[in-house]
């Protein structure tokens, strides 16, 4: 983390090639890269998916009037500062606004890199207040920022006290620091996360470069301790909008553990217009994978609605028409297949 790429000079430097241009865009969004991820990159060019995802492009000051600089609506979501709760059963914490890499398709850059979005004590004991007195909240997610970059001390903090609301079942951590920072999951992080089960992490691998050895040492040491393993890919423009590049990915993911859970179409957020991919490509990549893939290894391909609407999936059309006694369906090699209603 101290060794992070934070300066134009310096990344030009380690990439061994100028930067011009993009002078104004780490003021918008921050730089920073660890050491290891960009050690990652093959290419110093936008051509190179590790490249595109870290490194600002001047593509990102263009700004639209059909994008949001808080497409789901979160703050407004926020019944207590921190706390977005859209959904009965599960709420979202943000607990630091401080990730390892700062991914150029955020999400959240309108809080990325800031200090004033982590949590003190006193937010916290608001959000546990919060939670005891909405005990239909089961599920937790806490997330960032990644909160796997604060220190041990602090992410315990955090748990402990979500686990001290009687209600919540389900802790999960959402954070890409296997990918941008695996040698984070030591075997100290390790031993006090497995004291907080059901614990889950959602991470977010995009390429199977991604996989490295060190990569796949921080998963397995994690999904040993029995912390389950899921995975939130984001759909990229040229960087991952492949059918065979996603089956590769996929595969990859579960012979690691990795269960493929979402497969996000990019937000609506201003600055990442250069990244979003039609629909149709995500549907296509569905229907490639459904048939090659086994069901667990096939993520769930879901829009998260602009204004806070919540997740929606998106399948490929298998229901082909719909009677009173039958219905058309269609198997992923296109053959028609009919079901008939139950006769009662
Ligand atoms: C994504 C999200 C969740 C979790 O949704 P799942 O479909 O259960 O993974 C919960 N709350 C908010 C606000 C979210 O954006």
């Amino acid at each position: 983390m101290r060794r992070r790429i934070t300066s134009l000079r310096r990344l030009a430097a380690v990439l061994e090639r100028p930067l011009a241009g993009i002078e104004q865009v780490p003021a918008r969004l921050p730089l920073a890269i660890t050491p290891y991820y960009a050690s990652l990159i093959r290419r110093p060019d936008y051509d190179d998916p590790i490249f595109a995802q870290v490194v600002p492009q001047g593509a990102e000051l263009r700004r639209f009037p059909h994008l949001f600089d808080d497409p789901l609506a979160e703050d407004e979501h926020m019944p207590v500062p921190g706390l977005v709760h859209r959904y009965p059963d599960r709420a979202l914490l943000l607990a630091t606004s401080t990730c390892a890499s700062y991914c150029r398709h955020c999400n959240r850059q309108r809080v990325a890199g800031q200090r004033r979005a982590a949590l003190s004590p006193a937010r916290l004991q608001q959000v546990v207040a919060y939670l005891q007195e909405h005990p239909q909240v089961r599920d937790v997610i806490v997330s960032g920022g990644a909160p796997l970059t604060m220190s041990n001390a602090r992410l315990e903090s955090i748990l402990a006290a979500l686990r001290g609301v009687a209600s919540v079942e389900i802790l999960r951590l959402g954070t890409r620091v296997p990918v941008t920072l695996p040698m984070r999951i030591t075997g100290k992080l390790v031993a006090m996360l497995r004291r907080y089960r059901p614990l889950w992490i959602n991470t977010q691998f995009n390429h199977p470069r991604e996989m490295t050895d060190l990569a796949a040492a921080a998963c397995a040491r994690l999904v040993d301790a029995g912390i389950p393993l899921g995975n939130q890919t984001v759909l990229l423009r040229g960087i991952n909008d492949d059918p065979l590049l996603m089956e590769r990915l996929c595969r990859t993911l579960v012979r690691h553990r990795v269960r493929p859970y979402y497969l996000f179409q990019c937000d609506l957020v201003q600055g990442v217009e250069h990244f979003r991919t039609p629909l149709a490509r995500g549907l296509q990549i569905l229907e490639h994978l459904r048939g090659r893939l086994g069901g667990l290894a096939i993520p769930t391909l879901a829009v998260d609605a602009a204004g806070g609407g919540g997740k929606i999936p998106l399948l490929p059309d298998y229901l082909v028409s719909r009677e009173a006694d039958r219905t058309l369906l269609r198997n992923w090699q296109g053959r028609l297949v009919e079901y008939p209603e139950p006769r009662e």
